[in-house]
């Protein structure tokens, strides 16, 4: 997206954006852009709907209309064209609340395409509110210039994952119990933007038999992310930031 709109809020809209169309928001987008915002009518703004790229939008409704606590906006001119969705699957085992919340946000920053919980042996949270974690991806897909919303997928249990698991994926799996080392190489092989899912365990590690099971999969790729232990939400992001730089769209 061009810098010169960086300033501007950017707010997630489902509706189709064309050139001219006006959006009525509904009642708590209306009163967040009136009362949490504070915005004028011809303030400017980004909407994007994850479909049809970002639009420079104006806000419409005169103050007369405003006392109807309505809000309509104009689309003006697309800014930036929508991204494809992206290939990259993130899985990893369902946290406790906050750490949840960040798991969900950051994979969204880090350009994942899919995020799908995954129920493990230890998994801490087997009761997901998704509605709340999509809330977050919505939320971190505003703040950083994400047009493409990653799929939030209802959780699934790693025996259930493995068994369906699609033919021509490989699995990149953080596995602390791989000898220290970079996963520089290792990933390397895989040539040029392959495609890969990752996926991270629980607070509590993989059971000794998931392990086994993961290991013994053809497709299966076990990365080391150094000599310490990291918690579960850095590893997520740390595994995400050498997939990304290595053999994905940082390059
Ligand atoms: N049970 C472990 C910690 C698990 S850490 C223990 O207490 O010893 C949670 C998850 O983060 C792991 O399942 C793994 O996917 C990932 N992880 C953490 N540190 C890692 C490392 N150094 N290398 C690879 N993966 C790591």
């Amino acid at each position: 997206m061009p810098r010169t709109y960086s300033k501007l809020k950017r707010l997630y809209i489902d509706a189709d954006m064309t050139a001219g169309t006006e959006l009525e928001l509904d009642r708590d987008q209306s009163n967040y852009l009136l009362n949490v915002l504070r915005m004028q009518t011809g303030a400017e703004l980004i909407v994007f709907n994850g479909r049809d790229g970002a639009w420079l939008a104006t806000q419409a409704h005169t103050q007369a209309e405003r006392r109807q606590k309505a809000v309509c906006l104009r689309l003006l001119a697309l800014i930036a064209p929508q991204t494809p969705p992206a290939d990259l699957w993130f899985g990893f085992a369902p946290l406790k609340t906050g750490r949840l919340d960040y798991v969900v946000q950051k994979a969204t920053e880090m350009g994942a395409g899919t995020i799908q919980p995954v129920i493990t042996r230890y998994t801490q949270t087997t009761r997901l509110n998704l509605d709340r974690l999509r809330a977050n991806v919505i939320e971190a897909a505003e703040q950083c210039e994400v047009l493409s919303i990653p799929v939030l997928n209802q959780d699934v249990s790693l025996s259930q994952l493995l068994s369906d698991w699609p033919s021509g994926r490989q699995l990149i799996v953080a596995d602390e119990g791989q000898p220290a080392g970079s996963p520089i190489e290792r990933l390397q092989q895989l040539g040029d933007r392959p495609s890969v899912s990752v996926l991270i365990g629980p607070e509590g590690g993989f059971s000794d038999e998931e392990r086994q099971i993961l290991l013994s999969k053809q497709y299966v790729i076990p990365i080391s992310l150094g000599p310490r232990i990291l918690r579960a939400d850095t590893a997520a992001v740390a595994a995400l930031a050498v997939v990304q730089s290595i053999i994905g769209d940082w390059r």
